[in-house]
């Protein structure tokens, strides 16, 4: 769970963070994972959303967020839908790019081996082999 105080010091606001950039429609990019805390004394600090990681330099949470997502290993299907309803737009679009990529290598290797499958076939039975 995010911070919600640091060195002791109340956070009093926890909003996703404005990267400064803007995606291809024109529109500013948002980072949701990174949290910007601003904290009762006034200060302004970076939080992770999903641990109480904090930093002063927003860009340090976005590779510390890999520890929470990678490929986790034992994880629930409400757990994994949860993590997809977390991504971006545009991360999402890039898994479903690559989705597409490993269906068209699947059929592509399939094809392969059932060709290879009944070459091989062919030849035991050519051998006179039974196996
Ligand atoms: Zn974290």
């Amino acid at each position: 769970m995010t911070a919600i105080s640091v060195d002791g010091v109340a956070v009093i606001a926890d909003e996703p963070t404005a990267s400064g950039i803007v995606d291809r429609g024109g529109k500013p990019v948002v980072w949701t994972q990174t949290r910007t805390l601003r904290l009762a004394d006034g200060r302004t600090v970076y939080g992770c959303l999903h641990c109480d990681r904090t930093s002063t330099n927003p860009l340090s949470i976005r590779p510390h967020l890999s520890v929470h997502s990678s490929r986790p290993r034992k994880t629930t299907k409400a757990a994994a839908a949860r993590a997809v309803a977390d991504l971006p737009l545009g991360d999402l679009l890039a898994r479903l790019a690559e989705l597409d990529q490993l269906t068209a290598d699947r059929d592509t290797w399939k094809a392969r081996a059932q060709t290879a499958e009944r070459k091989l076939a062919t030849l035991r039975n050519a051998l006179g082999g039974n196996k």
